[in-house]
């Protein structure tokens, strides 16, 4: 029987072969390699990856998928399928504690929750290929000074390389989304950019920051740092967040650390 796309899992299905075959080049899948595909869906991406002769582990939630998913490759030693939502999956308990590389053409509603689900074992994710809203991708990979770099820009790129890799046009898919999406190539840092103590303060300073993106630090940060503590860690209160580096934000998390402890 004919499945049915079903929105509620942002299903819109890859069929282009070119940009398939150009994802697969630029994930290049070699033997050795552990694979997670998080929404394989119809296998578009999944069937080029088998080829690679790597071991491959496909996470789906849709149960009609996943019956059919079963079918399909009952014989292909090198892939096991896991039934259910990749936002509560314990990636490690998946790849048995090894380094893992992650690949997905996601759902738009949950890309960017289940990058910082995965990121909490950053440690094991040696790299993540994801096709996401190029909207998404472009502000994760925003510079200051643009009209796109917010809280995703500095809070991705305090934890990842990110690399924007080509975009992707809605007649690729069927049924078609109505966004143009894009491919991009997560690294997660062995070390951020700067440091910014513990995250949490990094988070609050950011959030808080870009909140009112139009206001002075001195206004936007009025409930999280005083107005001298901006100035103490070098930073002009008369500056807006979207002009700040990642190494002045980590200096203005740096402060929150010093007024909390
Ligand atoms: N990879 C296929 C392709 O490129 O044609 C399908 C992509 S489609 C945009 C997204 C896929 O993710 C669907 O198969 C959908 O059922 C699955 N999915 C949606 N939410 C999910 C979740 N929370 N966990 C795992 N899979 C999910």
């Amino acid at each position: 029987m004919k499945h049915q796309a079903r929105k509620r899992f942002g299903q819109n299905f890859l069929h282009d072969q070119r940009v398939i075959d150009r994802i697969i080049t630029c994930i290049s899948p070699q033997p050795s390699d552990l694979l997670i595909e998080i929404g394989p869906g119809h296998a578009a991406l999944t069937k080029p990856l088998i080829k690679s002769g790597a071991e491959l582990h496909l996470l789906e939630i849709d149960r009609d998928l996943v019956s059919k998913l079963q079918h399909q490759f009952a014989d292909t030693p090198n892939v096991s399928i896991h039934p259910g939502d990749a936002l509560k999956v314990n990636f490690p308990e998946i790849s048995g504690g090894r380094p893992f590389r992650l690949i997905g053409n996601l759902p738009y509603n949950i890309s960017t929750p289940l990058i910082f689900h995965v990121l909490q074992w950053h440690e094991q994710v040696i790299d993540m290929h994801f096709m996401l809203q190029k909207e998404v991708v472009d502000r994760m990979a925003a510079g200051p000074g643009s009209r796109t770099y917010g809280r995703l820009s500095v809070m991705t790129q305090f934890r990842c390389r990110v690399t924007p890799l080509f975009d992707v046009l809605p007649e690729s898919f069927t049924p078609a989304p109505r966004v143009c999406s894009s491919i991009v190539r997560l690294e997660p840092l062995n070390e951020p950019p700067a440091d910014p103590g513990p995250f949490k303060n990094l988070e609050r300073v950011v959030t808080a920051a870009f909140s009112q993106r139009r206001k002075t630090l001195r206004n936007s940060l009025r409930d999280v740092l005083e107005t001298d503590r901006i100035s103490a860690a070098g930073i002009d209160p008369g500056q807006r967040a979207e002009q700040l580096s990642l190494s002045q934000f980590a200096a203005l998390a740096r402060s929150l650390s010093y007024d909390i402890n």
